[in-house]
């Protein structure tokens, strides 16, 4: 058995960094979401944090997520989709996450489509942008991504409610605010375009090493695992 104690005083000074990083650039403090990642954690531990009154999660594998999603289908939590997506797993996707995050490329999204037609739903999708440029990453590169988002505002049963990023794997500061400051810069970019049925609002960027950094430069959603559940 899990120590349940452990995560609850792992959240709370997650969000009391959070508070404070909002404070530091006169934001308010319920301007940035949470998000638990609970990848490689097991359903007990993520009940545990659910107890805490979380309930924003978010997975990168298909296949690790569907199971846990069934074994919790009865609390409130809410899945969001965040790793690189296979064509063949659409259909999958679909039967856990509320929202995918990590929309990529042209012929992702038009399969997402396609199927959502089938379905006769919508669903509410972030652009991904590798705002590091690091070769191993995914997502559109920053040149790329106003003509990607362009298209795929074209397909209607993906309603797009922002941007995505994994900042540089680095301590040094500078550089990986860089990445916030490039999908804060695109976010504008995209808003100038006035596409219909777009919103630009979410900013998904931060994690464990980065996070505070992240709400200084315009997160408004931080994706946190390993600084609530432990090194994996
Ligand atoms: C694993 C993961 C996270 C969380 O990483 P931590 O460093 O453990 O907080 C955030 N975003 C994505 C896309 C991830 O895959």
């Amino acid at each position: 058995m899990p120590d349940p104690s452990l995560i609850a005083e792992n959240i709370q000074a997650v969000r009391a960094r959070m508070q404070a990083a909002c404070e530091r650039v006169g934001r308010a403090p319920d301007a940035v979401q949470l998000m638990l990642v609970t990848k490689t954690v097991a359903v007990e531990r993520i009940r545990a944090a659910l107890a805490c009154g979380e309930f924003l999660l978010g997975e990168n594998k298909v296949q690790e997520a569907l199971p846990k999603a069934e074994a919790l289908h009865e609390s409130p939590a809410i899945w969001h989709f965040i790793g690189h997506l296979q064509t063949n797993k659409v259909k999958d996707v679909l039967r856990f996450a509320r929202l995918v995050q990590s929309v990529d490329r042209l012929d992702l999204a038009q399969k997402l489509n396609q199927r959502l037609a089938a379905e006769n739903r919508k669903l509410e999708i972030l652009i991904q942008v590798n705002t590091s440029y690091e070769e191993s990453k995914f997502g559109v590169a920053p040149d790329q991504a106003l003509e990607l988002i362009q298209r795929v505002a074209e397909l209607p049963h993906l309603q797009i409610r922002g941007l995505m990023t994994i900042g540089l794997f680095s301590e040094q500061e500078a550089p990986v605010r860089d990445c916030f400051k490039r999908l804060r810069n695109l976010q504008a970019e995209a808003q100038i375009l006035n596409l219909p049925g777009t919103d630009w609002e979410t900013l998904s960027m931060g994690m464990s090493g980065d996070f505070e950094w992240a709400i200084e430069e315009g997160a408004t959603l931080v994706r946190v695992g390993s600084r609530i559940f432990g090194a994996r």
